[in-house]
């Protein structure tokens, strides 16, 4: 098997970093449904999640083609970039949208890995993909916000220290589009008093810390307001080109892994007196699973180069999101096949990441919305919903 290579010493550097921590690592955390904090602390300490935050705020400055490749080389190497990858690009609404003031108070604690930016409030029970109708709000009082409301599958809330909050500040009928009114604020999660936010775990389907929240008055100061109120919709979508690219290599990392488990195990299982893989019931599944994830691999890398270049890359982000979560989860149902009941077996990890890649088909953006969105904007067909 022959992936791409591109950024050799940056991968052999994650590689190194992952062999500290092997497939029983993972599994034992998934057991235990514990927090992978050993591994983000070596991850932090290394200063690869700091990759996107610029030089003079002490981070490494970098693109977010390397960023993609340092968390691509995490699920390639077997394990789950999910636990950490938030720290990369939340604070980009930060650094883009922030004041002076915030970004010298926040970037350089964040870069050093003293400061976790990791926990982002959207999603609502109530309104789901609808992000523009969450119903929490955030009231102006003085040189505060009272926020009140609920978000539902906030993760990693608990290994935070810090959470950007999308909340209403202008109820919806009061503004001309549905997307004003709506601001991001950061909430310091060390100082937020505990009975005006109930964190609640939310048990999942794989090892994924996530939690819904109740406020009920909480207090912000003013000052943690990010940009101008009533723009923080906007500010949102910004970062969502990233976030697509980085979890599309994710997924891309995903399907490496999954065909080379196969194949190595199509290799060695003998039936009827030779290797399952010398059937081509075995091995057409791996060939095309290997080529939508290598597919999908390109378009992963011509979105972050548009977004490395400063340009407009919704569509490519989003197409190879969606391209990327669709070729990870072939890969993962083509291993679990290859493998016959040792893939349901816990000690062969492959359940364990079967169960990692399929949240993609969801989070954060479900596949439909993608397709909503191609539909829309790249084919000018109409708005469906
Ligand atoms: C493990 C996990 C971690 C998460 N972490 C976070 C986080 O940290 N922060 C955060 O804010 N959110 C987080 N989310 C939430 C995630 O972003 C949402 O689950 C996702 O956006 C879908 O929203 P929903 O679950 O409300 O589904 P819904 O919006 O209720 O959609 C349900 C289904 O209906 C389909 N659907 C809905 N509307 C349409 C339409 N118009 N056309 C076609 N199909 C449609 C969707 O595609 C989906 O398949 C997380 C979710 C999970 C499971």
């Amino acid at each position: 098997m022959r992936p791409d290579e591109s950024f050799g010493e940056l991968r052999s550097a994650i590689r190194q970093l992952c062999q500290r921590f092997p497939d029983e690592y993972w599994r034992g955390l998934d057991q235990k449904r514990e927090y992978p904090e050993a591994f983000v602390q070596a991850l932090t300490e290394a200063g690869w999640l700091a990759a996107l935050i610029p030089d003079d705020y002490g981070g490494s400055g970098l693109g977010v083609t390397e960023a993609s490749v340092i968390l691509e080389e995490i699920n390639r190497c077997g394990g789950n970039a999910g636990a950490c990858h938030a720290q990369m690009y939340i604070m980009g609404t930060l650094l883009r949208h922030g004041s002076d003031e915030q970004k010298r108070k926040y970037l350089p604690p964040l870069a050093k890995g003293e400061l976790r930016l990791q926990a982002f409030g959207v999603t609502e029970p109530g309104t789901g993909s609808d992000t523009t109708k969450l119903k929490t709000t955030a009231v102006r009082q003085g040189d505060r916000y009272i926020v009140n409301g609920q978000k539902v599958f906030t993760s990693r809330v608990q290994h935070s220290d810090i959470m950007l909050l999308l909340a209403r500040t202008t109820p919806i009928d009061r503004v001309n589009k549905k997307t004003e009114g709506l601001s991001v604020f950061l909430v310091d999660l060390r100082k937020v008093d505990e009975d005006a936010l109930t964190v609640r775990p939310i048990d999942t389907m794989m090892n994924h810390e996530t939690n819904e929240l109740f406020f009920d008055g909480l207090e912000i100061p003013a000052e943690n307001l990010i940009g101008e109120e009533g723009k923080g919709f906007r500010y949102i979508l910004d970062g969502m080109n990233a976030e697509r690219i980085l979890i599309a290599a994710e997924c891309v990392g995903d399907g490496y892994w999954f065909v080379e488990r196969a194949c190595g195990y199509a290799n060695e299982r003998v039936v009827f007196g030779r290797p399952i893989g010398m059937n081509q019931g075995v091995q057409f599944p791996l060939a095309r699973a290997y080529i939508n994830v290598e597919a999908a691999n390109l378009m992963r890398f011509r979105a972050a180069e548009l977004f490395d270049a400063g340009q407009a890359c919704g569509a490519e982000a989003n197409m190879a999101k969606l391209l990327a979560a669709d070729a990870s989860w072939e890969a993962a149902n083509a291993t679990i096949q290859t493998h016959g009941g040792f893939g349901f077996a816990v000690e062969y990890d492959i359940e364990r990441k079967f169960r990692e890649t399929r949240l993609y088909q969801v989070a954060p953006i479900s596949t439909n919305l993608i397709l909503s969105y191609i539909a829309e904007h790249v084919l000018d067909l109409p708005r469906s919903y």
